[in-house]
């Protein structure tokens, strides 16, 4: 594979695919995934024994406001429950998922080939490296170059020996403030979009300036901005000002936590996320400023207590839930297909 055969084509876990072929497309979501680098062992008796046990019913009252705390919660480990989910997108009439675990979230290849092949939906991998909380002890001396280098084999070769490649350098992660090593793989990243042509996706921290921060280093590495999409904007950039500066650099702002409706008070800092509809509300002004080209929106399932299984929301919800929101707030059918579609297709192109 070389670079000429990747410009202007989509490349998803069974192969290229031209960008009209995508259809409507959640550009963040995890379907197999290990998210317990999130995990941290509570001090207190009986908050060990809620944080250890399986998600039920029972404790259902507990996680909907202690999030990210139960460490069954953040393991999305059955490819058949997978499968099951991930249909109800595909039955709602939703096309491709773009599947961002990478490296330290338990990114599996075959499974994402299996998980498409079963559901005819299209799968786009990510690569990279997710937060420090999740690198090997390995990764302190592990030079810029070398990082890269994995990134490009990921795309231009496969993951480990599948032959199955990623399409997307993503989601790479930072913590607040960021450590080196976050800031060396997110050079290592830009580098990698450089040489690939691949969009470039990043989970930022959880502070007001952790935005901005990244797309300096982006930018001073050399990164294409208008290829680049910052994650997570309904809880990490939450004044209005401030996703205006975001805009203006060119970059896509994802709004992807679509379905928390929630504050989480007892989290280890306040989380107060706005819900869905001041979620619309804020991209329609992000319309209104003529930025509607820039825009995603996704559900970053990887939590159990998200998917239906569990009585969560599932992987329609935005099919099913947000869509005739924004209608009802008088967005157009062109500006939702703008979103949905057009944005997602131009953003995962390779060029
Ligand atoms: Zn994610």
């Amino acid at each position: 594979m070389d670079r000429s055969e990747l410009a202007g084509r989509i490349q998803t876990v069974l192969g290229l695919i031209d960008p009209e072929a995508l259809g409507i497309t959640l550009p963040h979501e995890h379907l197999v995934s290990d998210g317990s680098c999130w995990f941290n062992e509570p001090g207190e008796a009986t908050t060990k024994a809620i944080v250890h046990q399986p998600v039920t019913v029972d404790i259902l009252w507990w996680l909907r406001y202690n999030l990210f705390q139960n460490r069954d919660d953040m393991l999305l480990l059955d490819e058949q429950e997978a499968i099951k989910e991930a249909m109800q997108f595909k039955l709602a009439g939703g096309a491709s998922i773009v599947e961002m675990s990478n490296i330290g979230l338990g990114r599996d290849a075959a499974a994402l080939a299996r998980i498409s092949r079963a559901t005819g939906l299209k799968i786009i991998m990510g690569s990279g490296y997710y937060l420090a909380a999740s690198h090997g002890p390995e990764m302190d001396t592990k030079t810029e170059e070398e990082i890269t280098d994995e990134i490009v084999r990921d795309i231009m070769v496969g993951v480990g020996n599948t032959g199955i490649r990623a399409g997307v350098v993503g989601e790479i992660g930072c913590s607040w403030p960021m450590t080196d090593n976050e800031r060396k793989s997110l050079r290592a990243s830009a580098r990698a979009q450089q040489l690939t042509g691949a969009h470039l996706n990043v989970h930022p921290g959880q502070a007001e300036d952790a935005a901005m921060e990244i797309i300096q280093i982006l930018d001073k590495a050399g990164a294409d901005l208008s290829r680049t999409t910052i994650d997570h904007i309904d809880r990490a950039v939450r004044e209005p000002e401030n996703r205006i500066k975001l805009a203006k650099t060119g970059c896509y702002l994802e709004y992807d936590l679509f379905g928390r409706e929630g504050y989480y008070p007892t989290h280890v800092r306040l989380i107060d996320l706005p819900n869905d509809a001041h979620r619309i509300n804020e991209i329609m002004e992000l319309i209104d400023k003529g930025y509607l080209n820039q825009i995603l929106i996704s559900q970053d399932i990887w939590n159990k207590t998200q998917r239906r299984t569990y009585g969560g929301w599932g992987y329609a919800h935005i099919m099913h839930n947000t869509l005739p929101v924004m209608r009802a707030k008088g967005m157009t059918e062109e500006q939702i297909h703008t979103i949905m579609v057009d944005n997602p297709r131009r953003a995962f192109a390779f060029v």
